[in-house]
């Protein structure tokens, strides 16, 4: 992608996190990487009047702390920017204080192995990283340390981090993140969840390869898209994964827009009823 491509692909997803619900007012921050530079969302501007040349770029690994562009970055760019410089596969940051994280985040929860989507950030739980206030050193080594082999966590009394090699795939995830945050606290209201196994989450990440947000292929890569389909119709067979395998499956094809909250919150309401 070109550095023009990457700015406008953060500005379209920044109109994301608004219409997904997942950003509450402007607390949310969206990153990716381009070369050695980190290009950022600024501080204090509505997404609703942000340009891919309002975005201030930083660069990864030299003069670290000093930016460029019309705006300041973001404040909690500390944590952008760490992470950028400790975890060269991620490409893209979503930082948000979306409702259900946050809410685990203030009870300072983790999310156990509730789903077994919880496989697609890398293991049996999306830790919560101890607080520190916002934008500091501390906070970040905190949430560098609640990513350690993992591609989102919770931060106390904050909110989220997600990751990805690019901003979309980190935007899908946040939205994955958010899901099972709301997923996990309702499960606590009817009783708290049967969690899943460690061996369990290790064979569902095994089948997860190369699943999640995909980047367009050529027409004629449906055969794999099928192939791919495959192992997630297996996983039907494992508990409370039957009702919504069909809808990821869907999801798979139409891999933007329908992956969120919709296909999740029915099959939960026929589980319970
Ligand atoms: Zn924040």
């Amino acid at each position: 992608m070109t550095e023009r491509e990457i700015r406008k692909a953060i500005v379209e997803n920044c109109l994301k996190m608004n219409s997904t619900g997942l950003n509450q007012g402007t607390s949310g921050n969206l990153s990716a990487r381009y070369k050695d530079v980190m290009i950022i969302t600024p501080s204090g501007i509505a997404y609703e009047v942000l340009k891919p040349s309002d975005l201030a770029t930083m660069p990864i690994g030299k003069n670290y702390g000093s930016w460029e562009g019309p705006l300041k970055p973001s404040t909690e760019w500390r944590f952008h920017l760490d992470i950028m410089i400790d975890r060269p596969d991620v490409g893209g940051i979503v930082h948000t204080h979306s409702t259900y994280a946050t809410i685990l985040s203030i009870a300072g929860k983790e999310i156990p192995a509730c789903h077994y989507m919880i496989a697609a950030f890398g293991g049996p739980t999306i830790r919560c990283a101890d607080y520190a206030t916002f934008g500091t050193e501390e906070l970040s080594a905190n949430a560098l340390k609640a990513l350690e082999d993992r591609t989102g966590c919770i931060l106390a009394n904050h909110g989220m981090i997600a990751t990805g090699a690019n901003v979309a795939k980190a935007m899908w995830l946040a939205v994955e993140l958010e899901t099972i945050a709301k997923q996990y606290y309702q499960s606590l209201l009817i009783g708290g969840p049967n969690l899943l196994s460690n061996e369990e989450i290790a064979n569902v990440k095994e089948r997860f390869k190369g699943y999640g947000l995909q980047d367009k292929k050529p027409a004629n890569s449906s055969r794999k898209t099928k192939a791919a389909a495959k192992p997630r119709a297996k996983a039907q067979a494992k508990p409370g994964a039957k009702a919504r395998a069909k809808p990821s499956a869907k999801a798979q094809v139409k891999p933007r827009a329908k992956i969120q909250a919709k296909p999740r919150t029915k099959p939960k309401a026929k589980k319970r009823a």
